[in-house]
């Protein structure tokens, strides 16, 4: 059961959320490997997703799959929790109550295409990352998971070497809470942007969600007119 305590207004947890909330415009600006002339590949490799049964709503992966999202990419499977035969593929976990937006992903399939799929075969969400820091107050676990999505910058570096040896790497993005709601409007409503999963961005009525998909908009809006390099 993840246990998030309320906060106070503190200046670090505030930096800490805008430096997340860069870090995910920085890989949403990345831009996909080039397609050889005359080969057309997949636009995403291969990769195991495992749904893990959120300890707050209990959603599963039964419950994801009847919601009808589709995976972000076709060579992506659903694999069960205790399933083995992922093989040598990398693997995701999310939480069955949430699901990525496929630019979100853009990072993880560039990092496996540069590495391989045997480096960081441990990806998650953030909501999954909290629910190993049980107890946690919500600030000190944003802090750990700001430092366990510090692999992006070699993914943005560009460089072919260097990405941390750990077994698992949070991805830096909001995910979305996979709904049931059956009007367009609470649909709509359901399509927001929750930073830190679908029940801890509820911490201190949401106000860190609210600030972190605001310096997210600016910081995308300043990238595309140039006068920001979004650094994470
Ligand atoms: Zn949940």
């Amino acid at each position: 059961m993840t246990t998030l305590t309320t906060t106070t207004e503190e200046p670090a947890l505030g930096t800490v959320v805008d430096r997340m909330a860069r870090r995910e415009v920085a890989a949403h600006f990345l831009i996909p490997a080039d397609q050889p002339p005359g080969v057309i590949r997949p636009p995403a490799p291969p990769m195991a997703v495992r749904i893990r049964t959120c300890p707050v709503c209990r959603a599963d992966s039964g419950t994801f799959r009847a919601s009808g999202i589709p995976l972000p990419f076709a060579e992506w499977r659903i694999v069960d929790a205790d399933e083995t035969g992922a093989g040598d593929l990398p693997t995701m976990t999310l939480l069955g109550c949430e699901w990525f937006a496929p630019r979100a992903l853009l990072p993880v399939a560039l990092a496996i295409e540069r590495f391989g799929p045997v480096v960081a075969s441990g990806f998650r969400s953030r909501a999954v990352a909290l629910t190993e820091l049980p107890g946690w107050p919500f600030g000190a676990a944003l802090a750990e998971i700001d430092q366990q999505e510090d692999w992006l910058d070699v993914v943005l570096a560009g460089t072919a070497d260097g990405f941390p040896a750990r077994t698992a790497c949070t991805v830096p993005a909001a995910s979305r809470p996979v709904s049931p709601a059956v009007t367009w409007g609470a649909y709509r409503d359901s399509l927001t942007a929750r930073f830190a999963g679908p029940h801890a961005s509820d911490t201190d009525d949401g106000r860190w969600n609210a600030r972190y998909l605001e310096i997210r908009r600016t910081t995308a809006a300043q990238t595309l007119r140039g006068y920001a390099t979004c650094p994470a």
